[in-house]
């Protein structure tokens, strides 16, 4: 059975996807500068024999293995390689060679998993039929995000994929396990920069002010109700302010404010709505109260819907390959994940693979300076995702 031959080569290039994982822990390259990082898989790549690959973006690789019949389908598999501007304080023999910079987020994980997937997939291609988009996305903690930019230079085009698969780590979910979420999954992140301008002087002598505090204060407070009455109850949103900056004193009421937050919704329709009425609510307030406003909304990654047939398809999948009791269901997340750009596209299912290990230590979060995994964890990573694109090619439907 396939399955099990997918199993057993997992199994026996189990230290080389730990090889292939701590070269890349060791040389982490931040969001598109990953130029080393693309020369190392094609060479990978190389090694394993698929041929077909190509540059895209200038540091993502887009690879295809072919089974046979390969016109009659494609499935795409994805994997993120860039790290973050962190400094790594784990005492490990792969820790980070390159001060400063860390694959905090599990992305070299994520990259050797694809690597070994691909190595199994290339084995086994004779016995099954259409063909595997092999995408290596670079940038993927930086915005636009390397997934929109891939997207625009055809990454979903000849062939189309009728579906992508990404997996990502979750230091929540002890190794073994993965999980799955059909449906809305991760938020849109939109960042906010506010500037408020009024009059400042003497906090003795407020009737010759325009109080940009006070003005900024009632904003914040009012700004809450796009959360609560203009949002639907059915839609996650969540509207959050971190850094208000007044550069005042006791008794110096400053110039003006500023002000930063972050808008996470998982409605497209009810994001554009949320920018306007925040714009609209924060003009009124700051207007009638004398002042001005720059209200700036940068827009970030769309929420990420995980296709319904796909996503079961794949879930199910998971649980012939680890058992019934090692995939588990996910709660809604409310980060953003440029995956998510693939899911408006294309039919799209983002799983999480446990990587928590507590007898051994291994229990910090992503995007912390401790982040590190059970390495067990990549032979599920390799044999999983290899599996899940089989599964999926076997389906008849050709869509
Ligand atoms: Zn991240
Ligand atoms: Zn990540």
């Amino acid at each position: 059975m396939l399955k099990d031959q997918i199993k057993t080569l997992a199994k026996a290039y189990k230290s080389e996807t730990i090889a292939l994982r701590r070269h890349l822990h060791s040389n982490p390259e931040l969001s598109f500068q990953e130029y080393k990082t693309a020369e190392f898989i094609e060479e990978k790549l190389k090694s394993f024999g698929i041929e077909k690959q190509e540059r895209k973006a200038n540091t993502g690789i887009v690879a295809l293995i072919e089974g046979k019949n390969p016109g009659k389908k494609t499935i795409a598999l994805r994997g993120d390689i860039d790290a973050l501007p962190i400094m790594e304080q784990n005492d490990v023999s792969y820790k980070s060679l390159n001060p400063g910079v860390m694959h905090a987020c599990g992305h070299d994980v994520h990259t050797s998993s694809l690597l070994g997937a691909a190595k199994i997939l290339n084995e086994v291609k004779d016995h099954f039929e259409g063909t595997i988009k092999l995408i290596f996305q670079p940038g993927e903690e930086l915005i636009p995000g390397g997934a929109s930019l891939l997207i625009k230079e055809n990454v979903l085009e000849n062939p189309r994929p009728s579906g992508i698969i990404g997996q990502h780590v979750m230091s929540l979910i002890p190794v073994g396990k993965v999980g799955f979420r059909s449906g809305m999954y991760m938020a849109s992140a939109d960042e906010l920069y506010i500037t408020i301008k009024g009059k400042g002087g003497h906090g003795a002598m407020p009737e010759t002010l325009a109080d940009p505090v006070l003005m900024a204060s009632h904003m914040i407070v009012a700004l809450q109700q796009v959360v609560s009455r203009n949002a639907s109850p059915k839609i996650p949103s969540v509207l959050s302010f971190g850094r208000v900056e007044a550069l005042g004193a006791t008794n110096i009421i400053p110039n003006e404010v500023k002000i930063q937050g972050t808008f996470r919704t998982l409605n497209e329709e009810w994001r554009a709505k949320a920018h306007i009425a925040m714009v609209k609510i924060a003009k009124g307030i700051v207007e009638g109260m004398g002042g001005e406003i720059d209200f700036e909304v940068r827009k970030g990654y769309p929420f990420l819907k995980n296709a319904e047939e796909l996503t079961e398809k794949a879930k199910n999948a998971a649980k012939e390959y680890l058992g019934e009791e090692n995939v588990e269901d996910l709660d809604i997340w409310m980060a953003a994940e440029d995956f998510s750009y693939y899911t408006q596209e294309i039919d799209g299912c983002f799983y999480r693979l446990g990587t928590r290990n507590e007898s051994k230590g291994i229990t910090s979060g992503v995007h912390t300076p401790t982040f590190d995994i059970d390495e067990d964890a990549l032979e599920i990573g390799s044999g999983l995702m290899a599996y899940l694109a089989v599964n999926e090619l076997k389906n008849n439907d050709t869509k």
